[in-house]
């Protein structure tokens, strides 16, 4: 494209809020064909709400295992964990060694002699049945025996149906949601979002999430993936146009992305793909 038509579309980029780390970024996006979207901070809000505290049983208090959980999330950046960690006063946090963080999976810390595992079912306790929570949720155990689970409240942002309205008017053919969490969750953000149930993509993996990118046909692309989390960092390089909400500053996902939202607002995809086309227009 014209070199004068770029550098005003570039300039009204960040005039905007949204940072591009190329000109071809911004060619890109105006042909953007399909939209992928991680869930958990991207299409819902970037905090949760703890919901509700269960303990397996009563030999926990609800206090020591929010204070176990918090604990071993103190260096966690996903957004559960710092979520817990900011609503949970601090009198309940103890001393925890040997943090290690899993991607897409969970955390693990010692806490005086006992092994602390924090995360999703599959990883803190492999063998446990299948329990029915619908909601996001954290389990936890303790020396690998299963504690108790903590569930929280994910919202959609006020924004997110307008702005997956205004991109399908903006000719984007197929809308995604790629998430780590499980299926009911999924679906029912999906639902309010205004995302068809056979475009929701749920329990994936950071790995499966990028399959589940490279799998778009041919018809359907160029691909654009919207994420927040580190977790999102391998599918936003897989995607032909990478783009991190970096409100929260620079993430694993803004070092990751061709584009960064430097405001907490989804509502900016549509000015950024509206920006792109109204340049690449008066670029030819
Ligand atoms: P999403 O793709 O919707 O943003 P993630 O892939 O980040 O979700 O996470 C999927 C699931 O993995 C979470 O719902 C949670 O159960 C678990 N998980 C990942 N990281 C952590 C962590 N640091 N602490 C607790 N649970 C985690
Ligand atoms: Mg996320």
């Amino acid at each position: 494209a014209a070199p004068v038509a770029m550098v005003s579309g570039m300039s009204s980029m960040s005039r905007n809020h949204i940072i591009v780390k190329s000109g071809t970024t911004l060619e890109k996006l105006a042909n953007i064909l399909t939209f992928a979207f991680d869930k958990t901070g991207t299409l819902t809000k970037n905090q949760l709400v703890i919901d509700e505290i269960i303990p397996a049983d009563d030999s926990l208090s609800k206090d020591r295992l929010q204070g176990l959980a918090a604990s071993v999330e103190q260096q966690s950046s996903h957004i559960i964990a710092t979520s817990l960690v900011n609503n949970t006063p601090k009198s309940l946090l103890l001393n925890v060694s040997n943090i290690k963080e899993t991607t897409g999976e969970g955390v693990t810390g010692q806490v005086d002699d006992d092994e602390i595992k924090v995360g999703k079912l599959s990883f803190v306790d492999p063998n446990h049945p299948k329990l029915n929570v619908n909601s996001t949720a954290i389990y936890i155990a303790i020396n690998n025996k299963f504690a108790g689970y903590i569930t929280f409240k994910d919202q959609i942002r006020p924004e997110t149906k307008t702005t997956i309205a205004r991109l399908r008017r903006q000719g984007v053919k197929q809308i995604m949601m790629l998430t780590g969490d499980h299926e009911d969750v999924a679906e029912k953000i999906a639902q309010s979002a205004g995302i068809n149930k056979s475009e929701v993509h749920a329990d994936l993996l950071p790995d499966q999430k990028i399959k589940a990118i490279k799998n778009v046909t041919p018809d359907l692309r160029p691909v654009a993936m919207v994420g927040d989390g580190v977790n999102d960092a391998p599918s936003l390089m897989a995607a032909d146009v990478g783009i991190a909400m970096g409100a929260q500053g620079a993430t694993a996902a803004s070092e990751s992305a061709d584009m960064v939202i430097m405001v907490n607002d989804l509502s900016k995809v549509n000015d950024a793909v509206a920006i792109s086309k109204h340049t690449m227009k008066v670029a030819h």
